[in-house]
């Protein structure tokens, strides 16, 4: 017997009529990149995970390295992240110059919460808590220590959508929650894709800047932003 472990097309097979049509509405649309298809999608993944706001974006690693970049964290500041993080996770950080800390996983391969706190000092500007195989991590605690020692607190939630901790879904606990659609993912595309999901308006108005070339009027550019752009395609077909 042959198992195969990443069969990408069984999802597509299983949605195939309702996957081919909206394929053929969005080619018929004429507009692919930034529109009603990504903006109905940003709504309902937001109401799905509990968020006020959802910002589509290119990758996953778009989503963590612009969570640093909006909350300002760059050369000279600390990130706590676990040790058995993917590379994405450690880049989110790096790409802003900022270090990365390592904090021992658990026997759940979530971040240990009592080998934190030794590692906070004066530079420490947040945690990055990755919730790896669909298993939420200890927010109650994490949250605590974020509280106490004035810590900003990102998730990354490639491999979490959906799961919950104590009835609350992952990647509503911080400031962001950062989400790929990469298509081996809990919640595929069929191609990259990425979001944020947050409570606060200017982060989620930041995000919305800093992907599309830091333009937030057309051709009035603010900060240094990137192209990270969702397409109308996968938006639509997520
Ligand atoms: C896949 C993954 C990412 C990166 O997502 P991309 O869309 O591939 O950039 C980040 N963090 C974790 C935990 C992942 O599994």
């Amino acid at each position: 017997m042959k198992i195969m472990p990443n069969r990408m097309d069984r999802g597509f097979y299983k949605y195939q009529e309702e996957f081919e049509q909206k394929a053929i509405d969005v080619l018929r649309s004429g507009w692919y990149v930034l529109g009603n298809e990504v903006s109905s999608f940003e709504e309902e993944f937001a109401e799905y995970i509990g968020s006020k706001y959802c910002v589509g974006l290119a990758s996953g690693l778009d989503a963590l390295w612009l969570a640093f970049r909006i909350l300002g964290i760059g050369k000279g500041d600390e990130v706590l992240v676990q040790g058995n993080a993917y590379i994405a996770c450690v880049m989110g950080i790096t790409i802003n110059g900022a270090t990365p800390i390592f904090v021992e996983p658990n026997e759940h391969y979530g971040i240990d919460v009592d080998k934190i706190e030794e590692k906070i000092t004066d530079k420490t500007k947040a945690i990055l808590v990755v919730h790896l195989y669909g298993m939420a991590s200890e927010m109650d605690k994490i949250v605590d220590i974020c509280k106490r020692h004035n810590l900003k607190l990102v998730e990354d939630c490639a491999q979490s959508h959906g799961a919950c901790f104590d009835g609350k879904v992952t990647g509503t606990f911080g400031d962001i929650g950062c989400f790929s659609f990469y298509p081996s993912k809990n919640l595929g595309a069929f191609g990259d894709g990425g979001a944020i999901v947050t409570d606060n308006e200017e982060i989620a108005k930041q995000f919305k800047i800093y992907r599309n070339y830091g333009s937030e009027k057309r051709y009035y550019n603010k900060v240094v932003g990137t192209n990270s752009r969702l397409d109308e395609i996968q938006a639509g077909l997520l």
